[in-house]
């Protein structure tokens, strides 16, 4: 068996996360995870900081080329057949995996308003990876792809069209990959076909998807990652009324709004950590504001899982993920507690362990804690790509 490598590229606007994989040949559809090798990984961090010798997205990559190298797959090895970027927002033109193109840069440097935060560094990566090695097939792994099938009574905001269709104003949502990965291996846990899958993303961002036979229906991030579950900073659903109030009556400016929301809110912005580990913490100690934090926090998962069992119409598997979903059995069990009449029955034991089915024996739904993999899931994703243009 020919092994074929592929570079995995996550360029943020201060750090650039690679990992080198091995994928052996093509894993057919629904194939066992673990056929892929982890060769090296890690994070190139404080790019463009005051006092960092990383200058720019240039030099991170060739750090990463450098060591790279030093474990003994340079980049010109001739094993990589293919680098795969995560590219944040594709908009509505992208919705499938994309091989790289001139044309295709441009397009996602046209995306740059609607995610002014993180596209254009993915784009500098995409860039520079392919100043790097101009001859390698490199493709975009868009976060918002996996919803493309989210129907239009779910992706449309209720707001007048043409303003709506001039700033290209609906639902996109984020996390596509993880929620793509991780309703995979849930539906493999169901007992029928084609089930219903809920999946909780819960990290330093947080989103929440219903998938129905494999295809995303709703997701809970919106135009921006901004909307939907509480976060680690960021708010999450409020009344839209209160952008209006704070512009009018605080007198912020927009920048101040957006610090306000996406950066002093969520669990910061309610007691003033951010780390669910602290939060925890602080609640075992008594604390009341790191309570209603938690409280907001579960209610605010709790409502959304009611809110899609009903736009699944039913449920087979709730999957928990990402640092707070795969780690706090204490956030598992207060947003769940309660819902045996909806099927939704937590075993204690299990979901203290926190690995794999966590639900009672008679749970009519599963719940299970999957760890997210979306580096692997880009990895498959490239090869898919690179195969079928015939350049694997
Ligand atoms: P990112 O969104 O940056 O990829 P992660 O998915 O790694 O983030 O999630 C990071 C968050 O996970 C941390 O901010 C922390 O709140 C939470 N977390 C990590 N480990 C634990 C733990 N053992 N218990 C509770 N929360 C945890």
């Amino acid at each position: 068996m020919t092994r074929k490598h592929i570079l995995v590229l996550n360029s943020g606007s201060s750090s650039v996360k690679y990992r080198l994989l091995s994928m052996g040949e093509e894993p057919a559809k629904g194939a066992e995870a673990g056929e892929a090798v982890r060769l090296a990984s890690g994070t190139v961090e404080r790019i463009g900081e005051a006092g960092s010798p990383v200058a720019d997205h240039g030099q991170a990559l060739r750090a990463v080329a450098d060591e790279l190298e030093r474990v003994g797959f340079g980049l010109d090895s001739e094993e990589l057949i293919a680098i795969g970027h995560r590219v944040v927002h594709g908009g509505t033109a992208f919705t499938e995996p994309t091989l790289i193109t001139d044309r295709v840069v441009e397009k996602i440097k046209k995306l740059v308003p609607l995610a002014p935060l993180h596209n254009p560094a993915n784009v500098e990566g995409i860039q520079v990876a392919r100043r790097l090695r101009p001859d390698l097939p490199q493709v975009g792994v868009f976060d918002t792809a996996f919803h493309c099938t989210i129907p239009e009574a779910a992706a449309t905001y209720a707001i007048d069209r043409a303003t709506a269709e001039r700033y290209g104003i609906r639902r996109y949502g984020f996390h596509g990959t993880s929620h793509a990965y991780v309703s995979r291996e849930a539906a493999r846990l169901a007992d029928r076909p084609d089930p219903n899958v809920i999946v909780l993303h819960l990290g330093n961002g947080a989103s929440v998807s219903a998938v129905a036979a494999g295809r995303c229906v709703e997701t809970s991030m919106g135009m921006t990652p901004l909307e939907g579950l509480v976060m680690g900073t960021r708010s999450g659903d409020v009344d839209p009324g209160v952008l209006v109030h704070l512009r009018r009556e605080a007198r912020m400016r927009t920048e101040e709004v957006d610090g306000l929301l996406n950066r002093r809110s969520g669990l910061l912005g309610l007691c003033g950590d951010n780390d669910m580990r602290a939060v925890e913490r602080r609640v075992a100690e008594g604390d009341p504001d790191a309570e209603l934090a938690l409280s907001v926090y579960c209610h605010r998962i709790r409502k959304y899982v009611g809110a899609y069992y009903a736009v699944l119409g039913t449920v087979d598997v709730i999957a928990f993920t990402a640092g707070v979903g795969e780690n706090s059995a204490l956030v598992r069990e207060r947003a769940l507690a309660g819902l045996e009449a909806l099927g939704i029955a937590l075993d204690p034991g299990l979901n203290a362990a926190g690995k794999g089915l966590i639900s009672a024996d008679g749970s009519r739904v599963k719940v299970a804690v999957i760890p997210t993999d979306e580096e692997l899931e880009i990895a498959r994703q490239t090869l898919e790509v690179v195969s079928r243009n015939g350049r694997g």
